[in-house]
């Protein structure tokens, strides 16, 4: 038995078997292979080779004809490579000695040859190491086309995904049914695979650096997504504790969940509107259990899926109209697309620093068509219901001014070709760059409503990468920056009378949701699993009383001091709900 620590992003507790993934093209699963299935392995490594050998012969008889004989000497390279001791029987002896899948084989060997090359001296033989990539990049394509290949839409059984890193598209794809729990090398709580899982109730530890060195495929692991541990190969008492606190943790979540049909009220009656973060449709059913009302972030990129294809603006409207229709009477706020350059096709540019590359509204002067298409279908959800459309990444009048340009340019549209829509769908900003945030009184005006996006605006407020684990203790939503341009944000539109919410992670945290509610905060989205905790806590302090200390905090100097002074004098009762430490969101 041993003991990994991270930092656990999403609660609960899960015990299950490991399925280690490595991305190479694609992910690659490390699985351990039982004894009696070792020569079938075997049998699917050599029809992976021999596949391999046929098409590399066929595309060099087609090169020699074609374009002629001397070009197509590279592919007896290649069909060297293939033969070659070192790949073929070097892969055939570690799926037989240490009983892995022949994809994690080719990986290693291809690991240890490539090491060899880096050492050549000569720099034509080094350069070899990007054949040789080819080669087995293309064995690794054939044993995913054999039939037993797991893929992230296909996971074999019920496991527990151990990954060094899992991206949003790829989450889209997974198999969540499947998922008993997330355990990463890299994130922290507001990497989005962290949120997904939260969303869906699903245990997560992040930030383990070596996680999928360290576990080997198929030992039992215990997650438990409260505390940030990962436990291998438990033994029995340990496991029969976790057995208990799974069950306890089951039971406290039923409770809340209870509380569905109660108002979340302050005992000196003021009212928060609690709403639901989602990534995909189908959430929507889960928000709805836990007492959501209205959807206060729809991340929309998700719908692009793995493979980054737009979809239509029949499909989207599609979409859109079923969430409204699951939610209704509440409201859905859908963002615009906040993705990167990758979007717009592999063979674009690139940012070397996507966070403050070309990404979302930027990249509408590039390539406008996408969010034309988007604000048509979301102008045209808006005669099924209440939806709101948001702008990301926002960081000055210029931005805005072009979206809201493409938006008018849309109606003319639609209208042009009789096409109806709301007519007045309203339409904000998701504060989350700081210059916007400081100049949010100037951009009232233009807009019906903000939402906050404390993921963002911590990340470039406090210039620390979210998803690095290695500054995440620097990470910190009660920092007093934080906190002061938070409260500015709220008297801007509370002066120009614009609805306010907040549709970062601050707001699913109980403690740094109260003083959200004191700093003037009364909407406040979540995942939807967050809603209760939240809830019960806003049920157990009085709003005047959250005023005062927020004020008090804005005075402080540091996070330390400001989470002592609320810890100090939130009633017990208001953090009763927290539970266990919430998962790592800073303070
Ligand atoms: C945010 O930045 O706070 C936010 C809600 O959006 P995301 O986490 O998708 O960047
Ligand atoms: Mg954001």
């Amino acid at each position: 038995m041993s003991t990994l620590r991270g930092s656990g992003v999403s609660p609960g507790i899960a015990v299950g078997p490991a399925l280690v993934m490595e991305r190479d093209a694609a992910p690659i699963f490390r699985l351990a292979i039982p004894p009696e299935r070792v020569e079938a392995e075997l049998q699917r490594l050599e029809q992976a080779l021999l596949a391999s050998r046929e098409q590399l012969r066929a595309v060099k008889e087609r090169l020699s004809r074609e374009v002629g004989a001397p070009h197509a000497y590279i592919f007896d390279a290649h069909l060297l490579m293939l033969e070659d001791p070192l790949l073929r029987e070097r892969a055939a002896a570690i799926v037989r000695e240490e009983k892995v899948n022949a994809e994690w084989a080719l990986r290693a060997v291809s690991e240890s040859l490539h090491a060899l090359f880096s050492q050549f001296s000569d720099s034509y033989l080094r350069e070899r190491s990007t054949d040789l990539d080819d080669v087995i990049g293309r064995v690794q394509l054939n044993l995913r086309g054999s039939s037993e290949a797991p893929s992230l839409s296909r996971l074999p059984g019920p496991v527990v995904l151990v990954a060094g890193d899992l991206t949003p598209s790829e989450a889209a794809e997974l198999d969540w049914e499947r998922v008993l729990a997330i355990v990463t090398d890299v994130g922290s709580s507001t990497y989005h695979t962290a949120i997904i899982a939260r969303s869906l109730g699903i245990p997560a530890v992040a930030g383990l650096k070596d996680a999928t060195r360290q576990i080997l495929p198929g030992s039992l692991l215990v997650v438990d997504g409260s505390r940030g541990e990962v436990v291998v190969e438990p033994s029995g008492t340990a496991l029969d504790g976790f057995r208990v606190a799974q069950e306890q943790y089951r039971r406290e979540e039923e409770r809340l969940r209870g509380t569905r049909a109660l108002p979340a009220r302050t005992p000196d009656g003021v009212l928060v509107r609690l709403e639901a973060n989602v990534e995909f449709p189908e959430e929507a059913a889960t928000a709805r259990t836990h007492g959501a009302q209205g959807i206060g972030l729809f991340r929309s990129e998700y719908l692009l899926g793995r493979g980054l294809r737009w979809p239509s603006e029949e499909q989207q409207l599609d979409v859109y109209r079923r969430l409204l229709e699951q939610m209704h009477p509440h409201p859905v706020t859908v963002r615009t697309w906040d993705v990167g350059l990758e979007a717009l096709g592999p063979s674009g540019p690139s940012s070397p620093n996507p966070a403050l590359g070309e990404r979302a509204l930027r990249l509408l002067r590039r390539s406008p068509d996408p969010f034309r298409v988007q604000l048509r279908a979301l102008l045209r959800a808006g005669l099924h219901g209440p939806v709101r459309i948001m702008f990301p990444f926002v960081s000055g009048m210029a931005d805005l001014r072009a979206a809201l340009a493409l938006l008018e340019e849309a109606k003319a549209g639609l209208r042009a070709e009789g096409l109806e829509f709301g007519q007045d769908v309203p339409v904000g900003v998701n504060l989350e760059v700081p210059s916007a945030a400081v100049i949010a009184d100037l951009l009232a005006p233009e807009v019906d409503f903000f939402s906050v996006g404390t993921n963002d605006l911590i990340q470039y407020l406090l210039a620390v990468d979210r998803t690095d684990p290695r500054v995440s203790g620097l990470y910190e939503p009660l920092h007093p920056a934080v906190l002061r341009t938070l409260a500015q944000v709220a008297r801007a539109a509370q002066a120009s009378a614009r609805p306010l919410s907040v549709c970062g992670e601050m707001a699913g945290h109980p403690l740094q949701a109260l003083l959200l509610v004191g700093l003037g905060y009364r909407e406040l989205s979540m995942a939807p699993t967050a809603i209760p905790r939240v809830k019960g806590a806003l049920r157990a302090v009085a709003a005047a009383e959250l005023r005062g200390l927020a004020a008090r905090c804005l005075e402080l100097p540091t996070c330390e001091e400001i989470l002592e002074l609320v810890l100090r004098e939130l009633p017990g009762e208001a953090l009763a709900s927290e539970g266990r430490r919430e998962p790592g969101l800073g303070a």
